[in-house]
């Protein structure tokens, strides 16, 4: 997962995508970059660690001139964590500046990038990224933007992504709008970015989100919608709206807190705790879930554990025990709330059960009199190809255990998962627009590479 964001016609451009960065930072943690032009020059800053780590020298955007910028966060899920995949991406095609930031993961690239490398392309990443400029260089087309759709009829895969070229910026969601992506107005200038709350930030009015399939240039004539890809039937992320976009985004036309509410309130329904004293959240991620959950089964909502803030999603980190040791400094308990009571813990969802586990364990050492855990999504037993880094199946706790082997691996009294269909039930669109392939083993494509594997046959530096 990435976020992504481009200005155009602002004469502060790389500030307001540094902000719009900073408040997609859940989005990727692991690098950021800007890439600036000015109408003579491109201008590029980028790094690992956080947004604010990059750029925490005042001078730096100061340097990255222009009236036009693109920012990314990374978050690696193919090509590894390497200084030289963090975006937005640079190259020249036919001496023309490019640069490209993406969301998203492309799938079935082996066999196009050996073929792109016996006809001469020296790839400069491990990243699936670099292949969409290779194959704009070798695409033909007036304007570089001509280039994009023929490149991406060649690619599948999910992808909301924003290129800059001297000509202006092209924003090109997948025709399956996988990730999510919207465009806004600041005055006289543009903004695409993956979420609302990057606009809310610099003060920029929502417009509307880039179409599923939508190739659009943005230039000093305004915006021009260039091609649509074939229709597909939508197959939006639904992990967007369990766990990733922050609540206070609105995405794929919908308000991602008041549907991280319903699947919490839709948990209440399915799974109650008729004898807990108290619901608890696991901050933040599982907050608006647990509101709705509490709301629906009218136990009483309290702060059990708080975060510090300061140390980034347990998840993202790479090693086992570095994640063990992340999750005691990350989560203290409230003692005097817990001692002596009947807990339930919401969680967005359970992925390898090693904050769970840790979790249960403190609330163990607070005296809880019994946990019941529920979780506001499916169980999650396959690898995501399309944008997660979801690991590979057998690291996937509830891929190769049963509810009872789980319950007894995190340490519970009761352990229940919101079901595939209540989940769906939850959501604003008809079940056929979302893609579930994390929780059903349904991938919208036919996947010809294996799941969990490195596409490009490198070791991931995990
Ligand atoms: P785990 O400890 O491996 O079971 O991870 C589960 C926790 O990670 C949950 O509390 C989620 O909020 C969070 N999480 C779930 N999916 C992701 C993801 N793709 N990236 C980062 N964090 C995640």
């Amino acid at each position: 997962m990435c976020g992504i964001i481009g200005i155009y016609g602002n004469p502060e451009a790389a500030t307001l995508v540094y902000l719009g960065l900073y408040a997609q930072q859940h989005r990727g943690q692991e690098g950021a970059g800007i890439v600036s032009y000015d109408g003579e020059r491109v201008h590029r800053h980028m790094g690992q660690g956080l947004v604010a780590d990059v750029y925490a020298d005042p001078n730096t955007l100061k340097g990255l001139a222009g009236e036009m910028a693109i920012g990314h966060t990374r978050y690696s899920t193919t090509g590894g964590i390497d200084a030289k995949n963090v975006g937005p991406l640079l190259f020249n095609v036919e001496d023309t500046p490019v640069s490209i930031a993406h969301n998203g993961n492309l799938v079935n690239l082996s066999a196009r990038r050996r073929q792109l490398q016996k006809e001469g392309a020296i790839f400069q990443t491990t990243t699936d990224t670099e292949i969409i400029v290779h194959l704009m260089a070798r695409a033909t087309g007036e304007r570089m933007a001509d280039r994009v759709a023929p490149a991406l009829e060649q690619v599948e895969g999910a992808y909301s992504l924003i290129i800059l070229t001297p000509e202006g910026l092209i924003a090109a969601r997948d025709p399956f709008g996988w990730r999510p992506f919207v465009l806004g107005r600041l005055g006289e200038a543009w903004v695409a970015a993956s979420e609302t709350c990057a606009l809310d930030l610099i003060g920029a009015e929502v417009l509307r989100d880039v179409e599923p399939g939508e190739v659009l240039l943005i230039n000093d004539d305004g915006l021009q919608t260039i091609c649509n890809l074939p229709k597909a039937t939508p197959r939006h992320c639904i992990f967007e709206y369990i766990y990733f976009s922050r609540p206070d985004s609105r995405i794929y036309g919908a308000n991602v807190d008041k549907l991280r509410r319903k699947l919490g309130k839709t948990l209440a329904e399915e799974a109650p705790a008729p004898t807990a004293d108290i619901v608890i959240s696991v901050p933040d991620s599982s907050n608006t879930a647990t509101l709705g959950y509490a709301s629906r089964s009218g136990i009483k909502h309290e702060i059990g554990l708080i975060r510090n803030h300061y140390v980034g999603r347990s998840f993202i980190r790479p090693e086992q025990e570095m994640r063990n040791l992340t999750v005691k400094l990350k989560f203290n308990t409230v003692k005097g709330v817990l001692a002596g009571r009947e807990v339930v813990i919401v969680d967005d969802s359970i992925v390898r059960g090693t904050t769970m586990r840790n979790l249960v364990r403190l609330l163990r050492q607070a005296e809880v009199s019994k946990v019941h855990v529920r979780v506001s999504s499916p169980p999650i037993r396959h690898p995501c190809r399309f944008g997660l880094d979801f690991p590979t199946e057998e690291e996937l706790i509830a891929n190769h255990r049963t509810k009872e082997q789980i319950e007894a691996y995190l340490g519970v009294d009761s352990l229940t998962y919101l079901s595939l269909e209540g989940m769906l039930a939850s959501m604003d669109q008809p079940p056929d627009h979302f893609c579930t392939a994390c929780f059903s083993g349904e991938y919208p494509l036919t996947l010809l590479e294996g799941c969990g594997k490195n596409v490009f046959e490198q070791p991931r530096q995990k």
